[in-house]
């Protein structure tokens, strides 16, 4: 199953307070979107472009992925996600073809998207994740 387009670009921020004016600014268009993933410890914002959107990531606990991952990293991009027909066919496949992955299954994501993400070990260094409606 090949990916359709690339659906977003998920970006870890420190703080959604600080980040929503500059990308409203850069991009000249307004957050669409401010939605908490409690399973996550994320808060997201969304931005639309053209059929991409740009979510920005903050963490709700020092001690969840992305309180991780800016400790770990700093601020940027955290996942690339690729829009599929199915999520949960498109991990099987992957499976298949020998990339590992982090969710065997699809779970609910921010816009009770199906997503699931694959290994970063499998791909070269960014974490992606496969998502569909
Ligand atoms: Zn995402």
């Amino acid at each position: 199953m090949k990916p359709k387009y690339i659906d977003h670009i998920g970006i870890a921020v420190k703080s959604l307070d600080e980040s929503i004016p500059y990308y409203e600014n850069l991009l000249g268009t307004k957050c669409y979107a401010i939605e908490e993933v409690k399973e996550q410890f994320v808060k997201t914002a969304f931005f639309l472009l053209g059929q991409t959107k740009i979510e920005l990531l903050e963490s709700t606990d020092p001690d969840g992925p992305i309180g991780n991952f800016i400790e770990k990293r700093g601020e940027g991009i955290h996942h690339l996600a690729f829009a599929v027909d199915s999520t949960d066919e498109a991990l099987t496949e992957a499976k298949a073809n020998g990339i590992a992955l982090i969710d065997r299954r699809s779970r609910k994501g921010a816009e009770r998207m199906n997503i699931g993400f694959l290994h970063p070990k499998s791909t070269h260094g960014i974490l992606i994740e496969f998502c569909s409606k």
